[in-house]
């Protein structure tokens, strides 16, 4: 039984999973590569893997939080020397080329039954991961990811998977840019206007209001003006309420929201 159409065509179909000696890892089990792992801590969990992926895991396990999907440690692992069960055929685990994650809710069986986004499916096989969820000869494995990827082709996987990393964050708090919109607001200079990023970034300043005014039990209307949210953000924190994002109200709301400091 294939994976749900959710999920998409498979990238790696037809590609061979069970030869990772011929890609150049090595033998696999029996034989115990304990020397070649190391541990991977990320999105709190602790996962063995061939050093030459560890950064590879690493930095996809934090993607795959990222996309909202909670990594649960005590139900995900690497390294195993062992064969596929019920097989004499040596597991990817046994290389610690693959990783199993969420072992609960995506036990290996029929029918198929996975909690994982297709967006975090789709993250680790654009990284050269096999998706077990994919497997037809098998049962399906949801919770298990191997690499197929050679150690050369590793370097590229892992530029790929930093990209989709890439935080999205709020630029440094502009004072410049709050009294420009406040000036807008007030009328003060008709022929002022944002320009598609300051507009982006007022949007972001726009939701800290609405986030920290929430937290204080603050009622407020989504559409309001800038300066009546400015206002209603300097009551509740014991700001004088004047409407302008002076120093002091940026300062505050900086550090409320987690903005850098502006440099
Ligand atoms: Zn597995």
């Amino acid at each position: 039984m294939a994976a749900p159409a959710k999920y998409g065509p498979n990238p790696h179909a037809g590609a061979s999973v069970n030869n990772a000696q011929a890609r150049g890892w090595g033998t696999g089990w029996p034989h115990a590569q304990t020397s070649k792992m190391t541990t991977v801590t990320a999105a709190g969990v602790k996962v063995s893997v061939r050093r030459e992926v560890a950064a590879l895991v690493q930095t996809l396990l934090l993607v795959t939080e990222k996309y909202g999907y909670d990594v649960k440690a005590g139900q995900t692992w690497g390294f195993a020397n062992r064969p596929i069960a019920g097989t004499k055929t040596a597991s990817n685990h046994s290389w610690g080329l693959a990783v199993d994650v969420n072992s609960i809710p995506n036990r290996q069986g029929t029918p198929f039954k996975s909690d994982l986004p297709p967006k975090v499916v789709s993250a680790w096989e654009s990284c050269g991961f096999y998706w077990g969820g994919r497997y037809t000869k098998a049962k399906p494995d949801p919770m298990h990811f191997e690499y197929i990827g050679t150690p050369k082709t590793v370097a590229t996987h892992l530029a790929k998977a930093k990209a989709m990393l890439t935080p999205v964050v709020a630029p440094p708090l502009d004072l410049s840019l709050l009294m420009k919109q406040w000036r807008i607001d007030k009328g003060k200079k008709p022929t002022e206007t944002l320009s598609a990023s300051e507009k982006h970034w007022i949007g972001w300043y726009r939701r800290s209001y609405a986030i920290l005014l929430t937290r204080k039990g603050v009622k407020f209307n989504g559409s309001e003006s800038f300066v009546s949210l400015t206002t209603r953000f300097q009551r509740a924190y014991g700001l004088a309420p004047d409407g302008v994002p002076g120093p002091k109200t940026a300062d505050m709301l900086r550090r409320l929201a987690g903005y850098r400091v502006q440099p």
